[in-house]
């Protein structure tokens, strides 16, 4: 099976494979491939949706991750909520060691402010490679339109943080194939997408932007950071005094 001991070739040669397949025949394979050992990891933003769709006709019982940093704004809690139930996922909320108040307690108030890495290493980045270190592979909503960042996201990668393998089926979909794929199979998202949020995340450093902004760029808006750094590693400049995130 593909694990730790694929090689480079071979995982080249199957993005090479899959790049321009459907996402429900990527999804099937890895389904074959990695079958319990297998995570579908989702912020349930609009691809995790579509995601979860697909899988649900494919492999119902396939685990769903999902971070729960203590900061998601309301709206993402209710939908969690009414997709788990709708979609009857297998689902595990990742939840870091320390609450907020804990994490203020140590590290001081507002830690997002003045040190987003930091906070980021530790509400995200440490507890998701925790749990992903019982599986050989994950899937991921990564999408190449969605910033300069990710314009080369592969269909299928070794992820360099976890060592496993990490499958982005709808890399090359845009962000108006998916909407279409929302609205043809009525399902619902997130209601801060209507109010100018493209992307979201924890409530503390997501902003609602102009219509023809950059995707990602209600993320952090007032930092040079724009990953979180599950997914790409970014050191960012450390916050003036003073400034806010
Ligand atoms: S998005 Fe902000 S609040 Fe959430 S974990 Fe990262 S820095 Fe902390």
């Amino acid at each position: 099976m593909l694990g730790l001991n694929t090689s480079a070739a071979q995982i080249n040669g199957l993005a090479e494979q899959f790049e321009s397949a459907e996402p429900r025949e990527i999804l099937s394979w890895a389904n074959r491939t990695f079958g319990e050992t297998l995570a579908i990891v989702t912020s349930f933003q609009t691809t995790g949706i579509v995601t979860l769709h697909m899988m649900g006709e494919i492999a119902p019982a396939t685990q769903v991750l999902t971070l729960d940093t203590g900061f998601l704004f309301p709206e993402t809690v209710d939908l969690v909520n009414a997709l788990e139930e709708r979609f009857e996922l297998n689902l595990q909320r990742i939840r870091p060691r320390q609450t907020p108040r804990q994490q203020a307690r140590d590290y001081g108030d507002r830690l997002w402010e003045r040190n987003p890495d930091r906070c980021c290493h530790i509400r995200k980045t440490i507890p998701l490679r925790e749990a992903l270190s019982a599986y050989s592979a994950w899937v991921t909503g990564l999408r190449r339109d969605q910033s300069a960042n990710r314009a080369n996201t592969p269909i299928i990668s070794r992820d360099s943080r976890t060592g496993l393998i990490k499958i982005a089926p709808f890399a090359n979909w845009s962000e108006d194939k998916i909407w279409a794929y929302l609205r043809a199979h009525d399902l619902p998202y997130n209601p801060l997408h209507d109010i100018g949020y493209p992307s979201i995340g924890c409530w503390t450093c997501t902003k609602a932007v102009n219509q023809d902004a950059d995707s990602r760029s209600g993320r952090w808006s007032q930092r040079d950071k724009t990953e979180c750094g599950i997914h790409i590693e970014q050191i960012t400049k450390p916050a003036r005094v003073g400034a806010h995130a």
